[in-house]
């Protein structure tokens, strides 16, 4: 669904309204509006990025004057919202799009449409007023199943944050976009931002709902679900029906973000790296999760699962954790919100990662060994889920990554994708356009990829770009390229596509990244994967440590091992100079430092 914002008319609102990412924007040309925009100067409307529609809003006015405003402020689309004739909108399609809008009532008759329906090139219906629109009120939306004729339209006629879940349920084939206006404002003509952004993300999540998001069954295409053993559906099930409402309120949102800006320090900047462009011959930006508090994207899910653990009543938290990464940063949320915090690792994982150990232990976590089996994340997982089993009431298991059960891969996938959300503002800022050409992420479970992918999955001309780690080699034997060597099956709770023998054996991965050293990915990817909304590919360790160290003298950043792989990628890529291409930076690399230095003999 497209969206329009209508009414604007102050030159910082403007722009601020623009970064948001708004299809079409709206200009009052009608004196006798409280939104007219007077004597605007048309340096604004020029500096509104190409990619949103900028459109004229008459009423009654003569042709000659809504051509010379076309003229003056380039609009590319008109809209009539007067008793403009099929004829008179007609004239204008020469050089603009026409939307003919029309005021509706219970008695309205979409007859008197078939006149304009070879005129125009969409309709706009409004709330039938005694004046020209502008009403704040909304019709009887059930009256649109009488709209019958193939033009598209536009919806418009208050429409506000308290009925958008009811504009989500119209499922008419021909509506097109929604038109915001003064429910939006904090007087006439000037737009309430923080307002238009949450209508902004209920709407487009709406759309990946429809498309790559999950459906209600809790499956991407054939994956997902929640293969879980009956003890465990207690406490699965009430986070299903919980967690959309949680996340949703208005509290929880207030919440969730003034700790991603003055805790986590968001939003992390959106870097041009100019040496990088220069070697690639394309604009190169790093989204940089490196900057995050304790130093990866993992804080986004954690604070996310707190805040929704606090509003569940549970007063402990459990998780599980390879490398420690997602263990810490665990430890931090339960440390800032004061709540008792488990961790279980696998024994040889917590010898390999004795700083992180540490860590968390500081941070007031218990640290609780795994030694069954192999001793590494998949029995730390294990161990994880039968606490959870013997405390379903007060405990939450915090998943690091969007794998898991139904709903944890959704969940975690949302509260990641933060990082596209900023990522398209903030392209906005530096190219005038809201899309890249690429994106591209390292895959462990999935989670930074989401989160980086999630905002553009809808923009089928982005091309994603999800990197798995080779290890020594695709086929040495070492690897963890899951979609290269796996097959479809379950794997910690949702089907998916995970490195397993013929007879269902998990096989152990391998990475030299720990991040990444993971045997499946998560049911959402295993989707993009099979459909190819996404192209997977691999990098080996020997090329990750390259541009690990390329990217640290090049352009004075240490990236974490992981996020190196999305790096070495580049060297595998053509571009064209124009191409705007983001790479997700997912985390810092003093975490790795040892293993820099042993690999190049620092
Ligand atoms: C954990 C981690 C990863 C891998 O996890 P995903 O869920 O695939 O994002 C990637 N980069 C960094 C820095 C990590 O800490």
């Amino acid at each position: 669904m497209k969206i329009k914002v209508c009414g604007l008319k102050q030159p910082e609102n403007i722009a601020a309204v623009a970064a948001l990412g708004a299809n079409y924007l709206g200009f009052i040309c009608y004196g006798r509006s409280p939104r007219y925009i007077g004597a605007l100067p048309v340096e604004v409307l020029a500096a509104i990025p190409a990619s949103i529609h900028k459109t004229g809003v008459f009423v009654n006015e003569t042709a000659q004057n809504i051509n010379l405003l076309i003229d003056k402020y380039g609009f590319d689309t008109v809209q009539l919202h007067g008793d403009e004739s099929p004829e008179f909108s007609n004239a204008f399609r020469n050089k603009v799009t026409v939307i003919k809008a029309f005021g509706v009532d219970n008695e309205f008759d979409f007859g008197q449409l078939e006149n304009y329906a070879n005129n125009v090139d969409y309709f706009m219906f409004d709330t039938k007023t005694s004046g020209y629109g502008g009403s704040g009120k909304t019709f009887n939306w059930d009256i649109l199943n009488n709209y019958r004729l193939n033009v598209p339209f536009f919806l418009s006629g208050g429409i506000s944050l308290d009925n958008l879940d009811e504009v989500k349920k119209i499922s008419h084939p021909q509506f097109y976009a929604v038109d915001l206006n003064s429910r939006f404002e904090t007087e006439p003509g000037i737009k309430n931002t923080d307002k238009l952004e949450q209508a902004f993300d209920i709407i487009k999540n709406k759309t990946l709902q429809m498309k790559y998001g999950v459906n209600e069954h809790g499956y991407y295409g054939d994956f997902g679900g929640a293969y879980i053993p009956e003890m465990l559906y207690p406490n699965v099930e009430e986070l299903r029906q919980q967690y959309i409402n949680i996340i949703n309120d208005a509290d929880f949102k207030a919440e969730f973000d003034d700790l991603m800006k003055n805790y986590v320090g968001r939003p992390s900047p959106l870097y041009h790296a100019k040496r990088y462009s220069e070697k690639y011959g394309a604009n190169i930006f790093f989204k940089r999760e490196d900057l995050n508090h304790t130093g990866s994207h993992k804080i986004n899910n954690a604070i996310g699962q707190i805040l929704l653990a606090k509003r569940l009543g549970k007063k402990r938290i459990i998780a599980e954790t390879g490398a420690g990464q997602h263990g810490v940063a665990t430890a931090t949320v339960c440390a800032l919100m004061g709540i008792e915090c488990v961790v279980y690792m696998g024994e040889i994982d917590m010898a390999r990662q004795a700083p992180n150990v540490s860590r968390m232990k500081m941070l007031g976590a218990t640290v609780m060994p795994a030694s069954s089996g192999s001793k590494t994340l998949k029995d730390a997982t294990n161990e994880a889920l039968r606490d959870w089993i013997a405390n379903p009431v007060d405990t939450h298991y915090i998943i690091g990554s969007v794998v898991g059960p139904y709903p944890y891969p959704d969940m975690v996938a949302r509260f990641q994708s933060i990082i596209s959300k900023e990522t398209k503002k903030q392209l906005v800022e530096h190219t005038g356009k809201e899309l890249p050409e690429y994106v591209l992420a390292c895959v462990g479970g999935g989670s930074n990829a989401m989160g980086m992918f999630y905002h553009f999955l809808d923009d089928e001309q982005v091309k994603l770009v999800a990197v798995e780690a080779a290890g020594k080699g695709v086929d040495s034997g070492h690897s963890a390229a899951t979609t290269f060597l796996g097959q479809e099956g379950v794997l910690h709770g949702s089907r998916t596509i995970l490195m397993q023998t013929p007879d269902g054996q998990v096989i152990e991965p391998y990475s030299i990244s720990a991040g990444l050293d993971y045997p499946g990915i998560g049911p959402q990817h295993a989707h993009l994967y099979k459909i190819n909304r996404a192209q997977y590919v691999s990098v080996t360790d020997d090329e990750a440590m390259q541009a690990g160290l390329l990217c640290s003298q090049m352009e004075g950043i240490i990236p974490a091992i992981e996020s190196s792989h999305a790096l070495a990628q580049l060297e595998k890529m053509k571009f064209n100079p124009s191409d705007n291409v983001v790479i997700c930076l997912s985390g810092r690399g003093d975490k790795d430092l040892d293993t820099f230095i042993k690999y190049f003999g620092y």
